[in-house]
């Protein structure tokens, strides 16, 4: 249907942090599915899982128990501040449940409150209350009028969420880092200070960690790095290496649901929670956002290199594998372009900003590819006076 502005090439196969078209050209893949393919391309370890699986139980309706969710739920609680999971199918899915969950706790604790606070240039999905809960004219505009129940205030700024807080207000949902927004970084204290208040309103605080979970910031989930514990996060992106899947997970206290309040034909599926498992457990045996803090510096420092050279380049942003160059011109698209003719996918997240998440199993190696690619279009750029 058009949604989407297509680039001029067809992707046939991948393999690890590559891709090939159907001329056989090959390309170090720094989008990985936006996001998602956190083990790389056809990681034997997710292939193996999907093989098994397939030929097991490939689906059976949320009435039955089946061992592949049993035991993706129990790691995902072993590892996180959370203690129930509800799985489903997307990202978009998991901030719908986790906002119906805060709904349902407003009914039956917070004397109806119903509000949801989200942020400004803030991306939670695209149906139709997703799009209201976004932060975002460009994605609200077109579907006016918007379901009700959301009021969105400027990122980065604690006194906004104090002035909208009412009685009103059931919870507080925003991203660590604003992925699809820019990849914009809070100051360090403000999930702190925001976990503060919705404690003393006894409000509830909603991670959105659709893009930052899974190890992409350098630690299995972002919010390790800020000192909070969310009462509700949600997860999706990177969770399957490549199979849909999403998850919200909450606190004991805040889980609140009872049988028939929400529910989901495909989601928790044993198909996508084997290979989910299968990922998860080798990001968390081989200590993989280690390793994405180690490799994501390494590229920081690169990148560093590259600004001191080239003065269209005005800032680098993010944390981990979730990184982004900021130009002090509208030249993304072109410099996307330009990287696509050499070997290398990147995303043009603004207009003046590319964004780089590639696979979290990257190598220096790999990374140092990139750069030479990133020098070569840059330099032919500043030759021809641009
Ligand atoms: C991608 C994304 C979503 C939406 O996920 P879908 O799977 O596309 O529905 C929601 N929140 C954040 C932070 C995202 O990056």
């Amino acid at each position: 249907m058009r949604t989407v502005k297509r680039l001029p090439i067809t992707l046939v196969r991948g393999q690890g942090a590559r891709v090939w078209d159907a001329e056989d050209k090959e390309y170090l893949d720094f989008v990985a599915g936006w996001a998602v393919n956190s083990l790389g391309h056809c990681h034997p370890a997710v292939v193996q899982a999907l093989q098994q699986q397939a030929q097991t139980l490939i689906h059976a309706s949320n009435q039955f128990y089946t061992i592949p969710q049993v035991q993706l739920a129990q790691m995902l609680i072993e590892h996180s501040c959370l203690d129930r999971v509800f799985f489903c199918n997307s990202g978009a899915e998991a901030n719908e449940g986790a906002m119906k969950l805060a709904r349902r706790y407003g009914k039956l604790r917070l004397n109806g409150a119903f509000e949801i606070v989200t942020t400004r240039d803030s991306f939670h999905g695209r149906t139709l209350a997703m799009v209201a809960a976004t932060g975002q004219n460009k994605f609200q505009e077109p579907y006016i009028p918007l379901p009700d129940g959301f009021v969105n205030v400027d990122y980065n700024n604690i006194e906004a969420i104090k002035t909208v807080t009412s009685p009103r207000t059931c919870a507080v949902m925003l991203e660590p880092v604003q992925g699809e927004g820019g990849v914009n970084v809070p100051d360090k204290s403000y999930l702190k200070e925001i976990k503060n208040w919705c404690d003393k309103k006894g409000i509830l605080l909603i991670l959105d960690e659709i893009q930052t979970g899974i190890g992409r910031m350098g630690t299995l989930f972002a919010y390790e790095q800020y000192g909070v514990e969310p009462d509700i996060m949600t997860l999706a992106k990177g969770l399957g290496s490549g199979v849909p899947i999403g998850a919200f997970l909450a606190k004991e206290r805040v889980s609140v649901f009872t049988p028939g309040e929400h529910g989901s034909t495909f989601g928790g599926s044993p198909l996508i929670c084997a290979a989910s498992l299968a990922s998860l457990k080798f990001i968390i045996e081989n200590d993989v956002p280690s390793q994405v803090k180690r490799v994501g510096q390494y590229f920081v420092n690169g990148l560093g290199k590259l600004k001191a050279q080239f003065d269209f380049i005005s800032e680098i942003r993010g944390g981990g594998l979730l990184l982004a160059l900021g130009f002090t011109k509208d030249i993304a698209a072109e410099i996307v372009l330009e990287c696509l003719k050499e070997g290398l996918l990147v995303n043009p997240v603004k207009p003046n900003a590319i964004r780089f998440m590639p696979p979290l199993i990257i190598t220096e190696k790999e990374v140092d590819e990139a750069l030479d690619i990133l020098k070569t279009v840059f330099n032919r750029r500043s030759k021809n006076g641009k």
